[in-house]
């Protein structure tokens, strides 16, 4: 659909004036100004129309701008799963953990420790029973002799 421009309709309708103007014949003159009148109302008609189709790429173009927001909200996670196949979307940075149900409404609730090894969402009310991720031990250099260390003379 083209964009209407009311700048050309508004010169048609001035030249069509002064067309009309010049019309001695009553009849004729009548059938002008109905015709005027009819074009008045089909402008007005057109100008409303032309409100809402603004008002309408405003609210798509909003849209728009949420979805990206949301890709770069939803990029920021990965999904793991752990050895038992509990699937849960960890934060690349942070490593916060977003509920998969919420996530996949578009919701990004972050979910809460419930106890030692689970997670809670409290919008959803879904626990997962998580591990916690193994923290590296330090193992110390082996001695097999178990006694201190020397260096041969
Ligand atoms: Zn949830």
């Amino acid at each position: 659909m083209n964009p209407i421009n009311f700048v050309a309709l508004g010169q048609s309708a001035k030249n069509f004036l002064i067309q009309a103007s010049r019309i001695q014949n009553l009849e004729e003159r009548l059938q002008a100004v109905n015709t005027i009148t009819s074009l008045q109302e089909a402008l007005m008609s057109l100008q409303a129309e032309n409100s809402r189709l603004e008002q309408e790429i405003r609210t798509l173009q909003d849209q728009i701008r949420k979805y990206e927001d949301w890709n770069q909200t939803k990029d920021q996670y990965k999904l793991t799963q752990n050895t038992h196949g509990a699937s849960l979307f960890i934060h690349t940075k942070n490593n916060s953990k977003a509920c998969p149900n919420c996530l996949g409404k578009k919701l990004e609730i972050i979910l809460q420790p419930s106890s030692s090894r689970g997670w809670h969402c409290h919008n959803c009310q879904l626990s997962i029973e998580w591990e916690p991720q193994p923290t590296p031990k330090y193992d110390p250099p082996k001695n097999p002799l178990n006694r201190p260390f020397s260096l041969p003379h």
